[in-house]
């Protein structure tokens, strides 16, 4: 989950230097002003060398980052975009804001995208594919690419979860045409809000900077209130107190994995020899950001006693089973766009379906008590064998 929990003097410093040195809290102009402090600007320069990329843009939201990224690969009106059942609304609420028919494709057992399930949704409209590195596992990308590619198709990595992760030893993120990240309060690093965007082709990545910012096209050779824009955006702006945090915590992320990974394996340790426990599936060579332990049980109702249980040892669970109705396309019936494509949500997504029902996800902290493993251990052996 959390970069929230290594919130410290260091993202407070990086803060406190924008008071103490510029007092500018925008991220564009008043260079006179600023004595050098540029948080913004240094933000996404450090995230595109960390992630191996030229370029990065920040914004306000992991929401915005995938609006922005699908204007800038074109989508809008009459095109379609096919995303995976299980992800945050967002993911299609970015489609749907773009003016595109989201088209939903079932997942297997990774919990991400299966791609015969893709393909066979493709159509003479669609546009891009947002594949999601859900709960911070890799989705299978040289799969999905392949699929993409044969039909050209653009790929967009909803990277939310994912930031840090890897897949084949490249960064998640940086596979597809364009990598969207979020930053929000729950995410493996955190900026309050936020996210960033990165784009394999720097004229996209030029398209999503002017988007971003009501067409802005930051021309250099005139002053901003008389810049040149060869289209209207919105305003998706990142403010240097998120540029300041960011930077800080950046800093902290590898930390911050390394310690849900060892958290998660010695959760994982514990229970997986309980009969009956499956761990969710990851691609090969996947270097996973370990947000959740994701198991999957015999039926819906071990996955509910399993909940019980966990709860009575003051574990929580985290999407599954509950809040499932976020997270899940199925249960998204006040869409009417999901509803006319595909008809009686509680039946269209039936693979789906029967592997969420089953399943259940620990949420993973970077700060662990010791006796977590062995009360995850306890409430299982007792959901599923007293
Ligand atoms: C969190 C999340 C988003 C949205 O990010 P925000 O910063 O909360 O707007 C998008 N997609 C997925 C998969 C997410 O988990």
């Amino acid at each position: 989950m959390p970069g929230f929990e290594f919130i410290g003097n260091e993202e407070f410093a990086e803060v406190e230097e924008v008071f103490t040195k510029s007092k500018i809290l925008f991220r564009h102009s008043f260079d006179n002003l600023r004595n050098g402090v540029c948080k913004v600007r240094d933000f996404e320069k450090r995230f595109a060398e960390y992630m191996g990329v030229a370029d990065a843009l920040a914004v306000t939201s992991g929401s915005a980052a995938l609006r922005v990224g699908l204007a800038a690969l074109g989508v809008g009106e009459g095109d379609e975009v096919i995303t995976q059942s299980f992800t945050f609304v967002a993911t299609v609420e970015a489609i749907i804001e773009s003016g595109a028919q989201p088209v939903i494709a079932e997942v297997d057992e990774t919990l991400n995208m299966n791609a015969a399930d893709l393909e066979s949704k493709i159509t003479p409209k669609t546009k891009v594919i947002i594949a999601v590195h859900m709960l911070g596992t890799p989705a299978n990308l040289p799969e999905i690419l392949r699929v993409a590619e044969k039909h050209k198709i653009k790929v967009l990595e909803d990277t939310a979860w994912g930031c840090g992760g890897r897949l084949n030893d490249r960064h998640l993120g940086t596979m597809g045409d364009v990598g969207t990240f979020s930053f929000d309060f729950a995410k493996t690093m955190t900026t309050g809000e936020g996210g960033m965007v990165i784009c394999k082709d720097p004229a996209v990545l030029e398209k999503a900077k002017a988007y971003h910012d009501h067409g802005h096209e930051n021309n250099p050779k005139l002053p901003r209130w008389e810049d040149s824009r060869s289209g209207s955006g919105f305003n998706y702006r990142m403010m240097e107190l998120q540029g300041a945090v960011g930077l800080a915590q950046l800093r902290k992320l590898d930390g911050v994995i390394k310690a849900q990974r060892e958290n998660r394996d010695a959760i994982a340790k514990a229970v997986g020899s309980i009969p009956g426990v499956k761990f969710r599936k990851a691609p090969e060579n996947s270097f996973d950001t370990a947000d959740a332990l994701v198991f999957f049980v015999q039926s819906h109702d071990a996955a509910l006693k399993c909940r019980n249980e966990l709860l009575k040892e003051k574990i929580g669970t985290k999407i599954l089973p509950e809040a499932i109705s976020w997270h899940f396309a199925g249960t998204w019936d006040h869409m009417p766009k999901l509803v006319a494509r595909h008809g009686d949500l509680k039946k269209a997504f039936p693979k789906s379906a029967a592997l969420l029902d089953r399943a259940v996800a620990i949420p993973i902290l970077g700060k662990m008590e010791p006796s977590v493993p062995e009360r995850v251990e306890r409430a299982l052996q007792k959901a599923l064998h007293d």
